[in-house]
């Protein structure tokens, strides 16, 4: 991946210091237990946003500023860094990630994240049945698209069938297409329209033929997924650990976790269980999404809290609140009835009532106003400061982006348009593409933003895929969309990636984030003041 080579400084030096808190700023007396110096320390303090050294101790930031400034912190064990000119970046934090959910497959999982063909992509299933069992499926979940193979296109039955002879192999392509293979189609019994859930199709070649491939919609990917054979709870619990290790080497230690799809309370007993044993390496922020359509979404939010306030959790797993699936009826519906509004709202104005945290998957400005109307409403009618995210909104407008400021509720938005920009400027112009999502002018208006990948059936997890599209704007296929004036910088970018934007009370200086952790003053504040609790984030080779 060719990185800027800023990033590619900062990925070297990132495991030097992932998840420092930085809350301890000043003197103390206190030795550190490592010195990093003749660097470039992004502060996050926009009065000195680069120093040159940092004095850490116990997991903390002693001191930032010069070299002399930090050394006065060493003592007999301290070990002292020289960064020989490197930078070193704060802990990353995915602010819309469904990491509980990609956690629990990653370690039973073939992946096609950031594979550069189609043959590379078919080798790493060649490879994995030879490690499979006979029988054993083997499944890519997501994180990939045609436009990022060299051949530009996706795969064909015959080929995977020709990678894993004896496996049934399932690949899905976002939520709108899957391929499988005869063994696998034989195995989910599908040999018929009638065999799918609603709405999903058998795909058929210009002769009429079954391909293999199935259409459909995010609802009917979400059945045909829950179809496949659940990794065991061992391999969800070795998932979630692998995971979340993999976050780590990225650079990443917290996420604000989405729900989802599919995503039910079993999905979260692997990381409860990695969470018990003190074993987790990423701060998560979780929350619950609706289950599946037709049932009473605000009886299930209640049952499931009836023990569990908002806010509840440490310092490494948080409980948040509710979405982003709130309720079916306002789910990817830009057309909602009075009584699926009305419905919302019940839910909404619940959820404020306990100072819950409620992030809306909303993908279209023309139809966001209506919820922005149930925000401004609930607003009125709880006097409480509303910790709420609208999360996607690629074409947000300037008038949208207002009403979301004024209600001082978060924008969570992530890369999607690496992998759908190319598509996205067919469909709706450049002059629409050069603009999606408008980054610098929700910075520039004050908006509470944060980044995220909304990985990893959409996308890959990777930070630096997304900090590198936030600053080049270029598509998985190299095409460079974003228009100049929507461009941030690269401090903005890392603010976007690290502790959100300007307009949150806890964003404007490193100094901000040393009040007490966890007393939520943003959306995106629980996962930004989580601590990292161990030094075994001390990784780096060069430490
Ligand atoms: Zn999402």
């Amino acid at each position: 991946m060719p990185h800027r080579p800023w990033l590619r400084a900062a990925v070297g030096l990132l495991a030097c210091i992932i998840g420092l808190h930085l809350s301890a700023i000043g003197a103390r007396a206190q030795s550190a237990d490592t010195i990093l110096v003749n660097g470039k320390i992004v502060s996050g303090d926009a009065a000195a946003p680069v120093r040159g050294a940092i004095a850490i101790a116990d997991g903390k930031i002693l001191a930032l500023g010069d070299d002399a400034e930090t050394r006065r912190f060493a003592g007999p064990r301290t070990q002292v860094v020289d960064l020989g000119g490197r930078t070193v970046i704060p802990g990353l934090i995915d602010s819309h990630i469904h990491g509980i959910r990609a956690a629990l497959s990653f370690a039973t999982e073939v992946s096609w994240i950031d594979a550069a063909s189609l043959t590379e992509a078919l080798e790493r299933i060649r490879a994995a049945a030879k490690a499979a069992k006979p029988g054993a499926w083997l499944i890519v979940a997501g994180g990939w698209t045609e436009e990022q193979f060299a051949e530009r296109r996706r795969p064909t039955q015959a080929e995977l069938a020709a990678a894993a002879p004896d496996n049934p192999v399932y690949v899905q392509l976002y939520y709108r297409w899957a391929m499988l293979t005869p063994l696998a189609l034989r195995a989910l019994n599908i040999a018929s329209d009638a065999d799918l859930p609603s709405g999903a199709k058998l795909e058929r070649d210009a002769d009429g033929n079954p391909t293999g491939g199935i259409t459909g919609g995010i609802r009917e990917f979400g059945a045909i997924f829950a179809k496949l054979p659940a990794p065991s709870d061992a391999d969800q619990v070795a998932g979630t650990r692998k995971f979340f290790r993999e976050m780590n080497r990225l650079g990443v230690t917290g996420i604000v976790d989405a729900g989802g799809v599919g995503v039910t309370p079993e999905s979260y007993q692997a990381l409860f269980k990695v969470w018990r044993e003190r074993e987790l390496t990423l701060r998560v922020s979780y929350s619950l999404s609706a289950p599946a359509p037709g049932e009473d979404e605000m009886k299930t939010f209640q049952d499931l809290t009836r023990l569990v306030p908002a806010g509840f959790g440490d310092d490494m797993l948080r409980f948040a609140g509710i979405g982003e699936i709130v309720t079916w009826g306002l789910y990817n519906n830009d057309h909602p009835t009075e009584q699926q509004k009305q419905q919302f709202y019940e839910v909404a104005r619940w959820a404020a009532g306990r100072g819950m945290q409620l992030r809306v998957h909303w993908p279209h400005d023309a139809s966001v106003g209506q919820l922005l109307d149930i925000f401004e409403r609930v607003d009125r009618d709880v006097k409480v400061a509303l910790h709420w995210i609208v999360d996607h909104l690629d074409d947000a407008s300037v008038a949208s982006l207002a009403r979301v400021k004024a209600l001082g509720v978060g924008w969570a938005f992530q890369d999607a348009m690496y992998f759908a920009g190319d598509r996205y400027a067919k469909a709706a112009g450049l002059d629409a593409a050069r603009r999606a999502p408008p980054l610098a002018t929700g910075l520039h208006m004050g908006v509470i933003m944060g980044a995220g990948t909304d990985a990893h059936r959409v996308m890959s997890y990777n930070p630096f895929v997304a900090l590198r599209w936030i600053l080049d704007g270029k598509t998985v296929a190299g095409v460079p969309l974003r228009a100049a004036e929507e461009t941030p910088t690269r401090l903005e970018a890392l603010h976007l990636y690290t502790k959100a934007a300007p307009g949150s009370p806890r964003t404007k200086t490193v100094a901000a984030l040393s009040s007490p952790a966890n007393s939520p003053t943003s959306p995106f504040s629980i996962a930004t003041t989580f601590r990292y609790p161990s030094r075994r984030s001390l990784a780096c080779s060069r430490c």
